[in-house]
């Protein structure tokens, strides 16, 4: 039922972009309810995978992201058939969706270090193998650093890479690149560094995970509609809006241009709520669910006060916009 009224939703954006084209699409023309990203978040699939659902629907999750393994390790526990299929049956009868996969945080395709390339290769290629199994749209992942040596160097390792992961791994699900905040030598901060990577790669899987703190952080002022128009008439220009596919919604506890990966609750931040009104409302975001990856108001990450906030933002978006 979901997957059928969200594919008639893609077509009719496809529609609306041919007359419009492309970054002209504003919002104020009248969106029906499957035009609206929906608001999801990250949560813990500690345990047994298919936990995640139960604690997606807990907090009125309406997509989600999980991790594959655990973050900070090489090491994969492996998921039985059993686990994957609750986890199938549990997102079908939820509705939940499209989700995704955050790859692990060890994972740096700029490292100098043969044996750290080698063991980041093969933990994007299991976790695309996993998002497969799963019916998991596709894996979010940081590119990594270049600890100095410079972007234009590791270019052409970081394109070889990912090329090798997508050979080894299934057509189904999608390799996303996450912008990152641009400290120290992070690479994929901006527009034209992902857009040179995604060129370099060469295929239609590669997509992209805009995180709202990190283009904050490096530059992209998302509060001003203006600002936000143009930054997306940029990115359409060199990565294109249909390579979109997730937004982790997060504000920010540092300035604009502070380069810095400082996460906020939804509105205490320094993005705001005109910030994420904006971005709801903008017409590249409608297919891209906004995923929470957020402290949380009791520390524990994503809860549902941030994801009720943020709903309550859509709707005023949505009040404005008709
Ligand atoms: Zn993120
Ligand atoms: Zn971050």
């Amino acid at each position: 039922m979901v997957q059928v009224a969200v594919k008639q939703a893609t077509d009719g954006q496809a529609a609306k972009e041919d007359v419009t084209g492309p970054g002209g699409a504003r919002p104020s023309e009248a969106r029906t309810d499957l035009e609206w990203p929906r608001i999801g978040a990250h949560v813990s699939a500690a345990g047994s995978i298919e936990k995640a659902v139960a604690n997606a629907l807990e907090i009125g999750a309406e997509a989600m992201q999980i991790f594959g393994a655990a973050p900070q390790s090489w090491r994969r526990k492996q998921h039985d058939e059993e686990s994957v299929a609750a986890f199938r049956r549990g997102v079908a009868e939820a509705g939940i969706g499209p989700n995704f996969i955050h790859g692990i945080y060890l994972t740096n395709l700029a490292s100098q270090n043969q044996g750290n390339m080698e063991k980041g290769i093969e933990s994007l290629i299991a976790d695309l193998r996993l998002a497969a199994r799963l019916d998991i749209k596709g894996v979010i992942f940081h590119v990594g650093s270049h600890k100095g040596i410079g972007f234009e160097e590791v270019l052409p390792q970081v394109i070889d890479a990912m090329q090798q992961v997508l050979d080894d791994s299934p057509d189904e699900a999608a390799l996303c690149i996450e912008n990152s905040a641009g400290a120290g030598d992070s690479v994929g901060s901006t527009w034209d560094e992902i857009g040179a990577i995604i060129d370099g790669v060469g295929s239609d899987r590669v997509k992209v995970c805009l995180d709202t703190c990190h283009a904050f952080s490096s530059g992209y002022d998302l509060r001003d509609d203006g600002a936000l128009d143009r930054l997306m008439v940029e990115f359409d220009r060199e990565i294109g809006y249909e390579r979109l596919v997730a937004v982790h919604a997060n504000d920010s506890k540092t300035e604009l241009r502070s380069g810095r990966d400082r996460h906020e609750n939804i509105g205490a931040g320094t993005i705001g709520e005109q910030g994420f009104r904006n971005l709801l409302a903008h017409s590249a975001f409608q297919q891209a669910p906004f995923l929470l990856e957020v402290p949380g108001f009791a520390g524990k990450g994503p809860d549902a006060e941030n994801v009720a906030i943020l709903k309550t933002i859509r709707e005023r978006a949505r009040a404005r916009a008709n």
